[in-house]
């Protein structure tokens, strides 16, 4: 029991969550470890003898925030709008099969592998990153890198395994350098992701940094105008945040994440 809090005390830590969960005090650096002593919140976590032990389900829920307001409202383009018959793929295995086996931009000729996307068919929850980077790239899966590790802790934090979601990009194919994809590049690659999207239907979608953002909703703004909001995409409650890798680089950026996480958390519960 002191192991899984320690666990979730390190995590909401990792996550810029510090001041909040422990009151008082600075924030260990990005890459220190928790504090090995019992902490001030641990100690108040103790469940009494006699009342019930809140632990292991709702941890996230101290101090999350409301359900915001609506945002924009988009829906994808109509199926003839979309390149070729990517609309009429049956499954998302025949959309990654295609994904796989075609080339639909510049990107494409330079891949090792194409990265489709993975995880449940079933998911509630689909997150949209940028686009594949050196690891992804070299293994054909999404968030397996530093920044995987990163948003693979996030959804621990809120008791969403990782094998319960889809993970997707806005493409497929490893942009050179990591750099941004084109605006050529994101328009080639995105029918998949719409239709990654009707397939799935999930309740609630997580736009992972300004690309999946605005290549979602179809809005040239900022990820500050963007986030704190409800869209929705086809009727489906979409959240903004920032990037995983983007934590990585400014840890100040963990804490509104968190906050951001929450409210797709509960909206998975609504
Ligand atoms: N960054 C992304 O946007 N996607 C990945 O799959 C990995 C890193």
């Amino acid at each position: 029991m002191a192991d899984e809090r320690r666990r979730y005390l390190a995590q909401q830590i990792e996550l810029g969550g510090a001041e909040i969960i422990l009151g008082r005090g600075r924030p260990p650096e990005a890459g220190q470890q928790a504090p090995a002593e019992p902490l001030p919140a641990e100690r108040a976590a103790e469940p009494t003898p006699a009342g019930p032990s809140d632990s292991g389900t709702t941890k996230w829920k101290k101090g999350a925030p409301p359900i915001p307001g609506p945002g924009l409202a988009v829906t994808s383009p109509a199926p003839v709008l979309l390149s070729n018959d990517i609309a009429s793929l049956p499954t998302l295995d025949a959309v990654a099969e295609r994904i796989r086996t075609t080339y639909c931009c510049e990107l494409c000729p330079h891949r090792t592998n194409a990265v489709p996307g993975e995880g449940n068919p079933g998911a509630r929850l689909v997150l949209v990153g940028e686009g594949p980077g050196a690891t992804e790239d070299a293994t054909g899966r999404p968030f397996v890198g530093q920044a995987g590790r990163l948003l693979e802790s996030i959804l621990d934090a809120i008791e969403v395994p990782r094998t319960s979601v889809y993970i997707t990009n806005i493409v497929k194919c490893r942009p050179p350098q990591n750099r941004k994809p084109l605006p050529d590049e994101i328009a080639a690659c995105i029918p998949y992701l719409h239709r990654q999207l009707e397939l799935i239907r999930p309740k609630v979608i997580l736009a992972m940094g300004g690309t999946a953002a605005e290549s979602l909703l179809g809005a040239k703004k900022s990820l500050g105008d963007l986030r704190g909001k409800v869209h929705t995409y086809n009727g489906i409650p979409l959240v903004v945040t920032y990037h995983p890798a983007a934590l990585l680089r400014n840890p100040n950026w963990k804490k509104p994440t968190w906050d951001d996480v929450r409210i797709a958390r509960q909206l998975l519960d609504r």
